[in-house]
């Protein structure tokens, strides 16, 4: 493959400490050179990234890719064109297929699928029970051999405490980390938002934050317990953060990730029954808001993640109790994290550190950096152009979100993954 030069950008490489002018080159689908700018590249290829940001590809640890089963809302090929879109080029598929993905065959067609239908790389996360049914553990060593990198039965939150033990246990055995989705499911049922003045207002039944933070303190215990290592899937409390930050403090493998809704959005953007705001965990509020962007910033959160989860409109355009819950992320992410730098909440060089390599060494993938000798997945964008979130540009199959029609900044202008441009501006 040919030389390619990435000249006159602005490199952040956080996980290497590298922040200002230099030149990326790659060959082959690896870096095989940084450099200061203005040097010359015999034989390459140029991408002339001037006034762009160069990052390492973002890795997003929580997409919903839909395949095998609802192909009407979203495919391998159409989910990774929607990540490269987005600036992400490596993504971790959730196991809520049909078939689920607790066996490894089902891990070995997606991998197939992503190979040869998928623009970006496609890492397999395995169920954790049989069927996400939480009876039975799915096993877990035939899936981690097939190619998945954590176990999760997201969606879905494993109630009986011995299962979740016997399954952390395993996991820790087979090394592969737990990723959680935490909710009592005895206590948020029949719940549809957020439980506070928004509920009440509007007569929909609510799911209080202990919930969600019951659930997770549960798991942080059974991660001391059993060794095994924990990531806490799209916090939303501030009790959650807490929680985690308290389970850091002790030295427990205890990780956590947050999504851009739930550190953009309160349960507010509920009032009118908009069904693009129904989310699980629900949106909350100001306070909670304020705690993940805190986490982020200090680093009690490690990651940003999408929780991409594409629904068609029959399952959205309906009544509140009865609509799906989710929205798709990947092509709004980086722009909505943007928000939080011209608030002043959060540093760009952060931004991409919970972007890039802090979710990637929670799934171990030698992803998410760009020092010699490292695959070339880059990312490279504009994070000063604006421009209003409109879905008919895009890649995915589904368009609910609620922020269509915001004005935001941040467009990605390439992705490249092994040193190949797979979307361009
Ligand atoms: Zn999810």
């Amino acid at each position: 493959m040919k030389r390619l030069h990435i000249k006159n950008g602005h490199l952040i490489d956080p996980k290497n400490k590298i922040n200002g002018k230099f030149d990326v080159v790659c060959e082959n689908g690896v870096v095989i050179d940084v450099l200061k700018p203005g040097q010359k590249v015999a034989d390459a290829e140029v991408i002339d990234a001037t006034g762009l940001v160069v990052s390492p590809g973002f890795v997003d640890l929580h997409t919903h890719l839909r395949e095998p089963g609802f192909e009407y809302k979203e495919t391998i090929e159409s989910g990774t064109r929607a990540a490269a879109k987005g600036g992400f080029t490596s993504i971790c598929a959730m196991a809520n297929t049909n078939p689920v993905n607790d066996a490894a065959s089902v891990t070995e067609f997606i991998i197939k699928q992503a190979k040869t239908k998928g623009i970006v790389n496609v890492f397999p996360i395995g169920a954790l029970t049989k069927g996400l049914k939480g009876k039975e553990l799915a096993p877990i060593g035939e899936l981690k051999r097939a190619g998945c990198v954590a176990l999760s039965d997201d969606g879905k939150c494993v109630e009986n405490p011995l299962l979740m033990r016997v399954a952390m246990e395993y996991a820790k055995s087979f090394d592969i980390p737990v990723i959680t989705h935490s909710v009592d499911q005895c206590l948020s049922a029949g719940g549809v938002m957020n439980e506070g003045k928004v509920s009440a207002r509007l007569g929909l039944p609510g799911i209080p934050h202990e919930a969600e933070d019951i659930m997770i303190a549960r798991d942080i215990y059974l991660a001391g317990l059993t060794g095994a290592r924990l990531h806490i899937g799209h916090v939303a409390t501030c009790g959650g953060v807490e929680a985690i930050e308290r389970a850091k403090k002790k030295g427990l493998p205890v990780t956590g990730e947050v999504t851009p809704h739930h550190f953009t959005l309160t349960d507010e953007a509920v009032i009118g029954y908009r069904t693009e705001a129904k989310m699980a965990p629900p949106l909350r509020e100001n306070h909670d808001i304020k705690a993940l962007v805190q986490g982020l910033a200090d680093g009690t959160i490690d990651a940003i993640a999408t929780d991409h989860a594409p629904h068609s409109v029959l399952e959205k355009e309906v009544e509140f109790e009865r609509a799906e819950c989710g929205i798709i992320g990947l092509e709004t992410a980086l722009s909505l994290s943007i928000k939080l730098i011209d608030n002043k909440k959060i540093t760009l060089e952060k931004i991409i550190a919970t972007l890039t390599h802090q979710p990637a060494q929670i799934v171990a993938l030698k992803k998410g950096s760009l020092e010699k000798g490292a695959d070339a997945d880059i990312t490279i964008f504009d994070p000063e152009r604006e421009y209003v979130i409109d879905e008919n540009t895009f890649c995915s199959k589904s368009s609910n979100s609620p922020f269509m029609g915001m004005k935001v900044k941040g467009v990605v202008t390439h992705t490249l993954v092994a040193g190949k441009v797979v979307y361009s501006l």
